[in-house]
């Protein structure tokens, strides 16, 4: 169940970096660029410097990698039910099914 249409899901806050750990696990074809270093900021304004000598980094577009999740999701067998929000779920129940929210599914 997912709020966003279907051709938006992938759109988020996120600046596509793909951590070495996942990169493998993605086709290349969507690796835009490598990067070899990136500037962490924390909330208390430290700064580190990560640096990796080899390009270590691939960034990616957001929505692009998220279609291709859904699309091996739908693959797999998973149910779309997209322009759906979820407002609770009951985990004192076994097997539970999300509420939907009445009329509240994003349509632009
Ligand atoms: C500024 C910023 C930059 C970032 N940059 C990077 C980066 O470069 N590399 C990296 O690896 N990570 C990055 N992250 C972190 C990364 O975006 C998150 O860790 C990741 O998106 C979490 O994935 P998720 O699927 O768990 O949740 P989300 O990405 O939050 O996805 C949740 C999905 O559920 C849907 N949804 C939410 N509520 C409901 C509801 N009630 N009903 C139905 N659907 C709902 C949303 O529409 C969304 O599609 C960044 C985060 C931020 C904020």
């Amino acid at each position: 169940m997912e709020k966003l249409p279907e051709n938006r899901i992938g759109e988020k806050v996120c600046a596509g970096g793909l951590s070495p750990k996942i990169i493998d696990r993605v086709p290349k074809k969507f690796i835009e660029r490598y990067i070899r270093s990136i500037n962490v900021h924390s909330p208390s304004f430290e700064k580190w410097i990560l640096e990796g000598g080899e390009p270590f980094i691939g960034m990616i577009s957001r929505l692009e990698l998220g279609q291709w999740q859904l699309d091996q999701a739908l693959k797999a067998g998973a149910k779309l039910e997209d322009k759906e929000e979820v407002r609770s779920v009951d985990l004192s129940k076994k097997q539970s099914k999300p509420e939907k929210a009445k009329n509240r599914g994003i349509t632009n």
